[in-house]
């Protein structure tokens, strides 16, 4: 008989803290991730922090400056291999943020992440970056480890970035596109940036005619007030025309506040607000949403 799925508390520590430190290391660290239902090794490619949005939900400290600028492929590719061993070799589970856990559930390995401290599609060399971690996978046999990018979808559309999901495709890869608004209005509220609207629209529409994708929405309180209803009515409406476009979208992950941010205006939505939301999406969408409180 099948295990039962093990159930993913949002209380545990490990699932709290995704400090993206992990001993020594620059590039590596590792996550359980209820997004990703498991055991997450996030690579890091902006240890310098560098991002073209500025959220004002985003918990990353930019008050303390960044490490390093460039992503060592050699150095990252080791720091991959020596913490995929140390997982599968039990020895996650005997540290104490992970200790709480089932220990099966630091030893199967869901993803690998291009996550971390930044955008990673603003990095140069961000097909190689694929390709090491592609070749760390292939050799180390993780066969049904998916390769996901974690990204806010406004580089999705350079030629180098292009060609590292390519590459992502051929080796059970998974795009998560960011997109928390309906409008420009309120995409300019919450995610501070100089990239339009439209390019991040245009961006998650090819990527998703090219192969499905995970669209992964953050709900908060801005000023005490969630996202009014016009506003998820226009976000509701942005993702069917997606659809309607010819995009697939596999699921949409809606989740809140989980961690400390800059703006002590943006605020957690409680788990009934977060599921209302998502219900709505599921209504006027057609899609699956599974909320993350
Ligand atoms: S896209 Fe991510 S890293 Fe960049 S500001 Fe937003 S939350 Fe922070």
């Amino acid at each position: 008989m099948a295990e039962p799925p093990v159930q993913i508390k949002n209380t545990f520590a490990a699932v709290r803290d995704h400090a993206r430190q992990f001993s020594d290391f620059t590039f590596v660290y590792p996550v359980i991730s209820r997004r990703s239902r498991g055991l997450s090794i996030g690579v890091n490619l902006n240890p310098d922090k560098l991002c073209n949005f500025d959220c004002i939900y985003c918990e990353v400290d930019r008050k303390i400056p960044g490490k390093t600028s460039r992503v060592d492929l050699n150095r990252m590719r080791d720091e991959l291999v020596a913490l995929i061993h140390f997982a599968r070799g039990g020895g996650l589970a005997k540290e104490p943020k992970f200790a709480e856990l089932p220990p099966a559930l630091t030893r199967t390995i869901k993803d690998i992440a291009f996550s971390g401290d930044g955008e990673p599609t603003m990095v140069a060399n961000f097909a190689a970056c694929v390709q090491a971690v592609a070749d760390v996978r292939r050799a180390e046999g993780l066969s049904e480890t998916k390769i996901v990018l974690i990204t806010d979808a406004a580089g999705l559309d350079k030629a180098d970035v292009r060609r590292g999901l390519e590459i992502m495709d051929a080796n059970n890869g998974e795009v998560w596109g960011k997109l928390d608004a309906g409008t420009e209005a309120y995409f300019q509220l919450v995610n501070r940036t100089n990239v339009r609207f439209d390019r991040i629209l245009k961006n998650l529409l090819e990527t998703a005619r090219a192969r499905p994708i995970v669209i992964q929405s953050l709900f908060l309180k801005v000023h005490g007030q969630p996202m009014p209803p016009e506003e998820l009515a226009a976000y509701c409406d942005r993702l069917n025309e997606i659809v309607r476009a010819g995009g697939r979208i596999k699921e949409v992950h809606a989740y809140t506040i989980a961690r400390p941010t800059p703006e002590a205006f943006a605020t957690k939505l409680s788990t009934s607000e977060l599921n209302t939301i998502a219900e709505t999406i599921r209504r006027k969408t057609g899609l699956a949403v599974p909320a993350f409180d």
